[in-house]
């Protein structure tokens, strides 16, 4: 038995309309890690080639605590900008940087043809929500350090913004006023801390809107595939896991391959239900891995528009 797209879709759940579209409607982007070992750059670019023909608006790779990776990220990120057909966004934070050392990466990457970068404070050294001293010669937080970049060039300014509230942060009030200063600094888009709450997540947008913020927001999305591990990464980060979450995973602890296929299932299924609450643009936390979000790109709709840069040659 066949049915044509469009039959009966009113009987369908989220998911299938998505995937049933004849037309794409989201943008996606993807966020890598920089690699520590010639294995891990192996995996990483196996990753970025499967991923390359969703064209995804954009794609970014972190910067690791205290500027560890600085030259790992900007070499990356230029390899992605020679190698692929990719746009890449380059992570930089404020820690333990002087602002001098910091507007030479900023420098650095516009001459290098590099055209977004994601501006964020960082986390103080050692520990996810401990006490933040900024350098007294460096930039403060991502507001300044957006305001820093915007006066060097015209780059595309990403920030993050959280919507299980920042866990240094005294309100949800709060997270969107600072939010509110890095527009006014210049940030172009928000992209969101990975999060499990959809409707707590609605209500925050809908805040966001009301302080007459319009930037687009892109939905962090995190494929769990390990809820035990997660837990802990999460619980610093102030964000709760659910109880139906960890109760899907229990007792597959010996059992990757269900996990990964109810990760899928679960990422999937919140990012359909965001698209139909208005969310056009989803941001995929990677892992440097590709299969996950390449399946859960291609049940919402994402298909491949372009052969990877490689096949061209
Ligand atoms: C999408 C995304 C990507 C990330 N990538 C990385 C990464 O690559 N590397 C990394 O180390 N970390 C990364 N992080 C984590 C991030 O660095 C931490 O969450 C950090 O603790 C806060 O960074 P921020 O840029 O949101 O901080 P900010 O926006 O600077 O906020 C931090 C604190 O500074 C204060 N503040 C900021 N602006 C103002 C203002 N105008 N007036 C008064 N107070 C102000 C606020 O009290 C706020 O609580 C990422 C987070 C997200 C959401």
């Amino acid at each position: 038995m066949s049915a044509a797209v469009g039959d009966g879709e009113s009987a369908l759940g989220p998911v299938a309309r998505a995937g049933g579209r004849e037309t794409r409607r989201l943008k996606v982007s993807f966020e890598f890690a920089p690699p520590k070992t010639p294995e891990a750059e192996e995996e990483l670019w196996r990753a970025i080639r499967r991923l390359e023909p969703l064209a995804p608006d954009f794609v970014s790779v972190t910067y690791g605590a205290g500027g560890s990776t600085r030259e790992r990220t900007h070499r990356t990120v230029i390899r992605m900008l020679n190698e692929t057909t990719l746009r890449p966004a380059a992570h930089l934070t404020c820690v333990e940087a002087s602002r001098a050392d910091v507007d030479e990466v900023i420098d650095d990457y516009w001459r290098s043809g590099v055209r977004h970068i994601v501006a964020l404070r960082g986390d103080p050294p050692g520990q996810i929500g401990g006490v933040y001293r900024p350098r007294p010669d460096g930039y403060a937080n991502a507001t300044e350090l957006t305001a820093g970049i915007r006066a060097r060039a015209p780059f595309e300014i990403s920030v993050g913004v959280y919507p299980q509230t920042h866990p240094e942060s005294p309100s949800p009030a709060h997270d969107i006023e600072v939010l509110k200063a890095k527009v006014g600094a210049g940030a172009s888009r928000a992209i969101t801390q990975f999060f499990f709450d959809i409707d707590g997540f609605l209500r925050f947008a809908d805040q966001i809107r009301k302080a007459g913020i319009e930037i687009p927001i892109s939905v962090g999305v995190m494929p769990v595939t390990n809820v035990k591990g997660l837990g802990r990464m999460a619980g610093q980060c102030g964000i709760a896991l659910p109880a139906w979450l960890t109760s899907l995973f229990e007792g597959l602890d010996k059992d990757p391959e269900t996990r990964r296929l109810i990760a899928g299932s679960v990422a999937a299924e919140m990012c359909a239900r965001l698209e139909e609450e208005g969310f056009s643009d989803f941001h995929f936390y990677t892992l440097n891995r590709a299969d996950l979000v390449y399946a859960i790109c291609r049940v919402l709709g994402v298909r491949e528009t372009q052969p990877a840069k490689e096949a061209l040659q």
